[in-house]
């Protein structure tokens, strides 16, 4: 099943981690998540907040050397662990071989598996998997950097696979939640 169209607003970074918190509840180990946007779009912002939703360890962060970092899972409040954060920034990746070594098989099998720059060569991983797309709803290129990291964006989530059949994902009503 493919569910295509899903479109939530998201005024500010604050909401687009709300939204990336919201989405853990309902992610478990051996999904994978795809992001795509331009540069700045808020990949990154929103896997902040499905860090923070699956209460791993460590700041998600863009990696400036590093292109795949994993969170392990620290224990809930009643002593239970959700599944680890595999998180991957394939912006610097420059071939084929170099994916091949992140070894994302494995991590599919024991992780969530988000992968921002993804779009292209991912979707051979697996047949289930959450695409999600940020982009900035006036569209275009911002003048200046201030410009470009302030204000709305748009995402639009589709949802490949039989994974994902009976799944309530994440809406609107997800954004403006706080802690
Ligand atoms: P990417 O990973 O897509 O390159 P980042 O998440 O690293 O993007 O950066 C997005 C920047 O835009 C951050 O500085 C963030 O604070 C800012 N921002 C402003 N509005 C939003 C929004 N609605 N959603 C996400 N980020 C936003
Ligand atoms: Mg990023």
């Amino acid at each position: 099943m493919t569910t295509d169209g899903l479109q939530v607003r998201l005024p500010d970074a604050d909401a687009t981690r709300a939204w990336g918190r919201a989405l853990a509840d309902v992610l478990r180990a051996g999904d994978l998540v795809v992001l795509t946007g331009d540069l700045g779009a808020g990949k990154t912002t929103l896997t902040q907040g499905l860090g923070a939703g699956l209460h791993v360890r460590g700041q998600v962060a863009s990696p400036t050397f590093v292109i795949a970092r994993e969170h392990p899972p620290l224990p809930r409040p009643d002593g239970t662990r959700g599944p680890a954060l595999v998180h991957v920034d394939a912006y610097r990746l420059g071939s084929l071989d170099e994916v091949e070594a992140l070894d994302l098989d494995a991590a599919l099998d024991e992780a969530v598996t988000v992968v921002e720059w993804g779009e292209g060569w991912v979707e051979g991983l697996t047949d289930d998997r959450l695409e999600l797309r940020l982009a900035r709803p006036h569209g275009g290129v911002a003048d200046d950097v201030e410009d470009a990291a302030a204000g709305e964006r748009v995402l639009t989530v589709r949802a490949v696979g039989a994974r994902w059949d009976g799944v309530a994902l994440p809406g609107a009503d997800a954004v403006g939640l706080t802690d």
